[in-house]
């Protein structure tokens, strides 16, 4: 059954290309990026899916008054095997704006073929991950095939801003769609050789520090306190947190935590004045055994010191703070039956690693079960000409198959 499914598979390109081509041209942006969001994209989808009749589709709305259909909608499609344990392939139907059209050389909704590269916005983020999971669904119901493990698919909304309208809104609203000895598996991240799988991330802490002095004339500094040498002084002592959270994880790379100053907004505008207050912003990646409270009385500490050396006030405030959840665990059996997978069909020894930013991954992570997000991507995700390769399609799909059925002969 396996080598019939992988034929249809390797034989998929044309529908492939179809498929992306009509997903390329209903944009889904959510209304923060002023998009009426996915609606007509889920409505396409349902209709697509309606040719399959081995699978059921339900679609979970989660209610939004900023947009037009006043609805968020995420697809969960299933289909069912001798076991209700299920393989989930979780994919996102939103994409980022175009950014500026300058730099596209062709229409970004309008899908553009260059031998085995697509062109178009999502076509790698998510679409990717979305038709890989869709053409194996095909190629199964193409065969008639039965298996043990049921396959579900789960193409959630508002992934890209935030996912409080999917993917947090399913766990939170409808936890029964997952069980918690179900296999959770991300095409949402990846490499170019496709070794790398996902299983932990860093906690994410953006903040906003504001550095109050006293505006005066240039030429008389010293009847003023100048903002910008706080900011800068404050700057460098931020540095120690490099050395107070020290600790190294070889599962990350870098394997440390990071802490970077990255934005500064604009203070006076001319050359002849004391600057009375700064803003500037710190990146901070945080190692997931670390608190982000440890780390936030830390930084005041190091605020407090500033302020008594140099005269200002300082405040911090959050842009975004996400305390990482549990990694899953190396040898948890998502992981390891990817890994065999990979092996069987690449011939490739897969790496285990952790990344410096969140994924729809923490979600399930959070309430302890176990994902693992995994791909082979170009990288090109909201970039301009955005692109993907249908042959790394294709060969995800059947890394996907082999996951579904050999683990079904194992079970
Ligand atoms: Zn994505």
């Amino acid at each position: 059954m396996l080598s019939t499914i992988l034929e249809i598979l390797d034989a998929s390109t044309d529908e492939l290309v179809r498929l992306q081509t009509s997903l390329v041209a209903i944009p889904a942006l959510g209304p923060t990026n002023e998009g009426q969001g996915e609606a007509a994209k889920a409505g396409f989808l349902a209709g697509y899916l309606s040719a399959f009749s081995g699978a059921s589709l339900e679609v979970i709305d989660a209610p939004d008054p900023r947009v037009e259909s006043g609805r968020r909608p995420s697809l969960v499609i299933r289909r069912p095997g001798r076991s209700v344990r299920t393989l989930w392939l979780i994919a996102h139907t939103d994409v980022v704006p175009t950014g500026d059209l300058s730099l596209w050389q062709s229409d970004p909704f309008v899908l553009r073929r260059e031998g085995d590269l697509i062109y178009g916005r999502g076509v790698e983020d998510n679409h990717q991950g979305l038709v890989s999971a869709l053409m194996l669904l095909r190629a199964l119901e193409q065969a008639g095939a039965e298996t043990e493990l049921s396959l579900g698919i789960l193409l959630a909304a508002d992934e890209e801003t935030g996912n409080a309208l999917g993917i947090e809104y399913i766990l939170r609203e409808r936890p029964d769609v997952f069980a918690p000895d179900d296999l959770v598996l991300i095409p949402d991240f990846g490499t170019r050789d496709g070794s790398a799988i996902e299983v932990a991330e860093k906690s994410v802490l953006w903040l906003k520090f504001t550095v109050q002095g006293r505006q005066c004339h240039a030429s008389t500094p010293d009847e003023g306190i100048n903002s910008l040498v706080g900011a800068s002084a404050l700057i460098l002592a931020l540095g120690r947190l490099n050395h107070v959270f020290d600790r190294q994880d070889p599962l990350f790379d870098p394997a440390a935590s990071t802490f970077a100053p990255t934005r500064k907004e604009a203070n006076v505008p001319n050359v002849n004045t004391i600057p009375g207050q700064d803003v500037f912003y710190l990146d901070c990646r945080v190692l997931p055994g670390y608190p982000l409270d440890d780390v936030e009385r830390e930084i005041r500490s190091i605020c407090d010191e500033v302020e008594a050396e140099r005269g200002v006030r300082i405040s911090f405030s959050h842009v975004v703070r996400e305390q990482a959840a549990p990694a899953s665990p190396a040898g948890c059996e998502v992981v390891t039956r990817l890994a065999a997978a990979l092996r069987e069909e690449r011939g490739i020894e897969p790496r285990v690693i952790g990344i410096g930013g969140g994924t729809v991954a923490a979600a399930f992570r959070k309430r302890g079960l176990p994902a693992a997000c995994w791909s082979t991507l170009l990288n090109t995700a909201h970039q301009p000409n955005e692109h993907s390769s249908i042959s790394n399609t294709i060969a995800d799909a059947r890394v996907f198959a082999r996951l579904l059925l050999d683990s079904g002969e194992q079970a």
